[in-house]
Order: C-alpha cells, then sequence, then structure tokens
C-alpha cells in the first residue's frame, strides 16, 4: 500500500487549548500540531514559536488577548523550520531571538525547507501566501542568555544539538516550567530529518537535570506534573535511541537503505505507530539515521524534489 506523502492525507482540524501553566506562562497546544509557547512578564509577552504563517499566528494573538493586554515584544525561535517560524511578523515584536546554530541553518537552508515544509504540510500552511518571507532573527546568542521581563527571569539555552543543531528551549528557572521546542514531543512522532541522532539523547539529559516541574513540548499536550514531564522526555528518548540503533544495525551489515527502512518500520510499529506523524516521519527519520550511521555528519538540505525522490524511494 502506498501512503500519501508526508502529511497530504491529513486535512482534518485539530482542537486547540490554551493552558495555564503557572502565573506567567500559557501552552497553545492543538493535538499534536506544533505547538507555541507564551510567558507574560511584569510589561510584556514572549511567544515561543510562531505557528507556519502570519495568518495562522491570529489564532495565538486572540488567545494572548483574552488574558493580557501587555505588549507582545519578544519572539523566540526553538529552531529554524518553517512550520515554527514564518508566522512571526503577525506579532509585531521588537525582538527576535535565536541561536547561532539556527541563524546559520536559515542562511544556508532556509528557502530550501520553507518550499519542502509547505509541500508537507497543507493543512498547517494555510493562507501561506501571507508569509512575506524568512523570518530573521535580531537578536543571537551562541550558548545562553537571559531576558528579565521586568522582575521574571527568562533563560534562553542552546542545551545542545538534537533535532536539529540550532534546538534552544526557554526556561523560567522561579517556576520550573521549560518550552522545549521539537527536542521532546509527547504522544507525537519525533521527526529527526535534521538531527544529530547521537547527541540528541545527551541533550535530554541536560534538559532532565533542570528539574522541569512543567513542560511544553514540540508536539502534544502541555505536561503539567513531574512524572508527565518524565513520561515526555523518556518517551523522546526511546524513540530516538531505538529508531537509531535499528538503522545503525541494519546499515553496519551492509543493507540498502529500503531494507533498513522497511526493518525499523515494522519494529517500532506496534509501540510507536499511535503516535501522530509516525507515517510522515518515518521515512525521513530513517534516511537521516542511515546518512549519520554511514557517511553524513550533518544533515543534508531537503528540497521539495529531494522529500518527493525519497518518499518514492522508500513508499512507492
Ligand atoms: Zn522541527
Amino acid at each position: 500500500m502506498e501512503r500519501k506523502f508526508a502529511s497530504q492525507a491529513d486535512l482534518a482540524d485539530k482542537k486547540i487549548s490554551f493552558v495555564k501553566l503557572g502565573n506567567s506562562a500559557y501552552a497553545y497546544t492543538a493535538e499534536g500540531d506544533p505547538n507555541t509557547g507564551i510567558v507574560i512578564g511584569d510589561d510584556g509577552v514572549m511567544v515561543i514559536d510562531t505557528q507556519a504563517t502570519p495568518v495562522m499566528a491570529q489564532d495565538v494573538i486572540r488567545r494572548i488577548r483574552e488574558v493580557t493586554d501587555k505588549p507582545i515584544t519578544h519572539v523566540v525561535l526553538s529552531h529554524y523550520h518553517a512550520v515554527r517560524v514564518l508566522g512571526a511578523s503577525a506579532y509585531g515584536a521588537r525582538c527576535t531571538i535565536a541561536s547561532q546554530g539556527t541563524w546559520d541553518l536559515i542562511m544556508e537552508r532556509g528557502e530550501a525547507d520553507m518550499k519542502s515544509e509547505i509541500e508537507r504540510f497543507p493543512r498547517l500552511f494555510r493562507s501561506a501566501e501571507s508569509i512575506p518571507g524568512l523570518t530573521w532573527p535580531n537578536i543571537v546568542f551562541k550558548d545562553e542568555m537571559t531576558v528579565w521581563m521586568g522582575k521574571l527571569e527568562v533563560k534562553i539555552m542552546h542545551l545542545g544539538r538534537g533535532h536539529t543543531k540550532g534546538d534552544t528551549v526557554v526556561w523560567l528557572p522561579g517556576q520550573k516550567v521549560l518550552f522545549s521546542g521539537d527536542l521532546v514531543e509527547y504522544a507525537a512522532t519525533p521527526y529527526t530529518g535534521d538531527a544529530y541522532l547521537q547527541d540528541w539523547p545527551k541533550t535530554l539529559e541536560r534538559l532532565r537535570a533542570l528539574q522541569p516541574e512543567k513542560l511544553v513540548p514540540g508536539r502534544g499536550d502541555a505536561l503539567v506534573t513531574p512524572s508527565q514531564v518524565e513520561a515526555g522526555l523518556r518517551g523522546t528518548q526511546d524513540f530516538i535511541t531505538r529508531m537509531f540503533e535499528s538503522v545503525r544495525t541494519g546499515a553496519q551489515a551492509g543493507k540498502p537503505l529500503r531494507d533498513v527502512y522497511r526493518d525499523t518500520y515494522a519494529k517500532l510499529k506496534p509501540e510507536f505507530g499511535h503516535w501522530v506523524i509516525f507515517d510522515h516521519c518515518m521515512p525521513f527519520d530513517v534516511s537521516r539515521a542511515y546518512d549519520e550511521a554511514t557517511r553524513y555528519p550533518d544533515p543534508r538540505i531537503w528540497t521539495a524534489q529531494r522529500d518527493k525522490e525519497m518518499w518514492q524511494a522508500l513508499e512507492g
């Protein structure tokens, strides 16, 4: 049976939740679609990941306006993926913050990624014509920076490579709330097409060491107790580790990518097949894992054309 490319068959709307996580934090989640985090400081609002288009971002702004009339002053990009960053212009924030690694990836592959992701996710890129172009950060940090939003301390940190080489988390140390971006997913399949699979579990250890009490993952419900947070970290770590091990074993045995894909899909399906976007992610995930296990230490650029060729080779 041939599966439809990426998320092109996924056209049903999701139910949106806007969950309060404490005095200063909210999570905008949608049953496994990309999440947005919100931090409300004394004098302004920070948005973490923007949604895919300015039109889609309007719904986030509407929710923010139900709880505060403070100006939206900061946008943080957890990483460079189009589906998270191209709605940024809607917020009119004076500060758009990203890591150096994310800046480098926008420079190198932002255009290719935009074209590729618009075709992968037609539902999430509704009103794609409202995108004014790539989102360029105007504040770039290397490892860590602190934003004081009045008396509220907000740490913005790159704790290592994982989902991409620029992954950024936002941490409220006073309230132990963490916004992880796609480094952590909950009941949603991690996308690893641009990942560093051998680094990712180590980076998750650094997230765990912060001892977050609440965590907003990149996809899936907000995790609001320490045991839920641990379930999110553990689930993501298990998926990454088992997927990469399966691919590495096959690659080292000299099997071609298509066989390794079939084996790995069958191995992971019983445990993880019910997670959203499993069928979308697996061909990309196994392709990158095979690259990393063989001869490509850095992820190769996905283009709309390479996407389709890979899909045809593995699923056709
Ligand atoms: Zn991503």
